[in-house]
């Protein structure tokens, strides 16, 4: 289960429970506690975890069993951002679905989601990486890009260095041809200065 989810370390999975009447499938996930975090606000490392939130997510069916994934996630206190519930791997923030749920969706929802993507002018892709892409995701995109490639325009805007784009990718082959076709005509700003969310404050 740890790695059909995708799970590494400080998360793991606690247990699964069962319950066959109502074909309910729970996964319960733990943080291993005194592991230190970035803070998702502004990636500062080595925060302590300050308390934790109960947090479910509706996750793909295990056979037809409707699956759900529970974690207590900590909450960070960082000097710069104040108390921050930490981001997750397996989910956007905020969001009630699992990413492999989110993408299932989009893919059962419209399946000429791609087509449609590649024939926007310009896309606009914010928070480009920020969660590993699985391999599905990895595909979608690599269309997406082709079709789009010396035709349309995309501006992808990053946290995540450039150096650390490839590993965001489970499929290393993918995971050079996209970054292939990136490496070509573009244009790159690298923003330099402090934390927004510090200058744009009124307590500071
Ligand atoms: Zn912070």
């Amino acid at each position: 289960m740890q790695l059909a989810l995708g799970l590494l370390p400080p998360w793991l999975v606690k247990n699964c429970t069962f319950k066959v009447e109502e074909k309910q499938l729970d996964i319960y996930i733990e943080f291993t506690s005194g592991s230190l975090l970035a803070c998702p606000g502004c990636g500062r490392e080595g925060c302590k975890a300050y308390d934790t939130a109960e947090r479910t997510w509706r996750h793909l069916n295990f056979f037809e069993h409707v699956t759900y994934i529970t974690a207590r996630l900590p909450r960070v206190e960082c000097p710069d951002c104040g108390v921050q519930t930490v981001s997750v791997p397996w989910a956007r923030d905020g969001s009630g679905f699992t990413l492999l749920f989110e993408a299932f969706i989009l893919t059962l929802a419209n399946p000429s989601l791609v087509a449609n993507l590649a024939k926007r002018h310009l896309l606009v892709v914010d928070d480009w990486l920020r969660a590993p892409l699985t391999p599905e995701q990895s595909r979608l995109l690599l269309d997406l890009l082709d079709d789009r490639y010396r035709r349309r325009s995309t501006l992808l805007t990053s946290q995540l260095p450039v150096a650390a784009w490839h590993e965001q990718f489970k499929d290393d082959t993918i995971a050079d041809v996209i970054l292939d076709r990136l490496a070509y005509d573009f244009y790159r700003l690298e923003l330099e200065g402090g934390f927004m969310r510090k200058i744009t404050s009124p307590l500071t």
